[in-house]
């Protein structure tokens, strides 16, 4: 399907090369970008990794669309496991990766067809510097919160102290939220930095290469006005603009994607099969009954934790749609000692479609690791969250979803000294979310409330729309 976009594009003259880290978490926002993009007239090139773009099903198809994926010289996958081999496998990835952003740059200008800006996600800053040595304008897709931007910011120029090591909770510049050591990246505290010295150092050298006097770049946040207005500002030098939520249009303007003027249709992404049947099931549930269970496609979530999953579901009695994803090390899930009494009270599978299932109206809660695209696409569904943040950015997103939005309820970690959640606690949660008390009221209040004010930012002349075409205009003039 082709469908009209909305308005005359007045960007056909843009070709934009768009690079995300080889993840499902940055590959959805990319392609929802570009889609937002090619609405607007300009051309767009994916290019990621030849292995993950073969394992992407469902890719979207578009007039303008083009996908050029490169060899990081691992196309059937990397499988090293300790710290040498990863920082070899980077190695290969970015002076392979360097040199195919040089020859398209180059090839594309031969042709007549020169790219206008490129556009890359989290710890690709090696691609920006290869086209900045061609002088093409560059821009960081940032697929998590301003929030999280900012702190790890401040990490890197000069607070990394009181970050480290925060004696209580600390303020700041510029944010408006007091942080205690639960709610930053895990990854920056001292007593895990060591565990994670090795992304410490990407993010690093991805922070050092946004100096402003040298590298004038363009962030462009997978976030909007009304929902992070300070720390959108907070680091003032920086030039930061807001452009989400990056979550399929089909979900968002609430057209039938089958229509034909839902541009670019349902079309998620995924890196896994989604398991058939989800919608089905949801349909044979009452309205606002189901709570949905997921913790991303990485997170590894421990046996013991997994059963104390199970015995609050099976508590608390709602109907549940549980994501397990395929068994990796040490998570097997035929182990779960009450796996058929949980398949006769609710569902588990293995991956889903999950933008589908938060959009349907049988969704209640979500139960999530609060990464930042479940966050949003819960936000967008209006769905309330129960967050269990794991690691990396989820436990800023789950401050901010319990205290600054007003959208869930997390659970306490501390209450056992493995740092296992206890069955009791999550039960407890799930009952606040769904129960019909004043707090589950507010949030359900609060949950449509974003829900509308996201759809605005994105719709034509909403805060993200205006601040895409300002930055259109902005590198066409560079
Ligand atoms: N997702 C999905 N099906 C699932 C579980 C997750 O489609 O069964 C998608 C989800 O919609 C989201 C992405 O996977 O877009 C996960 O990204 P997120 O930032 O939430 O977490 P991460 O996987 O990066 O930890």
């Amino acid at each position: 399907h082709t469908p009209p976009p909305t308005t005359m594009p007045s960007h056909r003259h843009h070709r934009i090369l768009l690079i995300p880290y080889p993840v499902q978490g940055h590959i959805n926002p990319t392609f929802e970008f570009a889609k937002r993009l090619i609405t607007l007239g300009a051309h767009v090139t994916i290019s990621t990794t030849l292995h993950m773009h073969n394992r992407i099903t469902n890719k979207p198809t578009l007039p303008n669309l083009s996908y050029l994926p490169f060899s990081d010289g691992f196309d059937d996958g990397f499988q090293g496991k300790d710290k040498d081999a990863y920082l070899l496998y980077h190695a290969e990835f970015k002076r392979r990766g360097s040199e195919f952003v040089v020859k398209t740059i180059l090839y594309n200008s031969q042709q007549g067809t020169p790219f206008t800006c490129l556009v890359h996600s989290l710890l690709l800053q090696w691609a920006a510097q290869a086209a900045r040595e061609l002088h093409l304008p560059t821009a960081l897709l940032w697929v998590q919160p301003a929030t999280v931007f900012d702190i790890l910011y401040y990490y890197y120029h000069g607070f990394s102290d009181s970050i480290k090591k925060p004696s209580r909770s600390i303020e700041l510049p510029g944010l408006p939220l007091l942080l205690s050591p639960r709610d930053l990246p895990v990854f920056l505290l001292e007593s895990c930095s060591s565990a994670y010295a090795l992304l410490v150092s990407f993010f690093e050298q991805q922070f050092n290469d946004l100096d402003v006097e040298t590298n004038p770049t363009t962030i462009l946040v997978n976030s909007f006005e009304a929902l992070e207005p300070e720390a959108l500002r907070a680091v003032e030098k920086l030039n930061m603009i807001s452009i989400g939520p990056l979550i399929s249009s089909a979900f968002l303007d609430e057209r039938d994607p089958t229509d034909g003027t839902s541009f670019g249709g349902h079309a998620q992404a995924h890196i896994f099969q989604p398991s058939n049947g989800c919608v089905e099931w949801l349909d044979s549930k009452t309205e606002k009954s189901v709570v949905y269970v997921s913790f991303g496609s990485h997170c590894v979530v421990s046996e013991i934790q997994m059963e104390e999953i199970a015995r609050a579901l099976l508590d608390c009695g709602f109907p549940f749609l549980w994501v397990i994803r395929e068994a990796k090390e040490g998570e097997k899930e035929e182990d779960l000692s009450c796996r058929k009494e949980l398949e006769e009270k609710g569902k588990i599978v293995k991956w889903c479609s999950q933008v589908e299932v938060l959009s349907h109206p049988s969704l209640g809660c979500f139960l999530t690791h609060c990464g930042w695209n479940s966050t949003l696409e819960s936000l967008v569904s209006g769905v309330p969250m129960v967050a269990f943040p794991q690691w990396a950015d989820q436990t800023t997103n789950a401050k901010l979803i319990e205290d600054v939005w007003k959208i869930g309820v997390r659970v306490d970690h501390e209450l056992k000294e493995d740092g296992t959640v206890g069955g009791d606690e999550i039960r407890r949660c799930l009952e606040v979310v769904m129960g019909s008390g004043e707090k589950g009221d507010e949030m359900r209040r609060n949950a449509e409330k974003w829900k509308g004010l996201a759809r605005e930012a994105v719709n034509e002349g909403g805060s993200s729309d205006k601040n895409l075409r300002a930055f259109l205009d902005r590198i066409a003039e560079s």
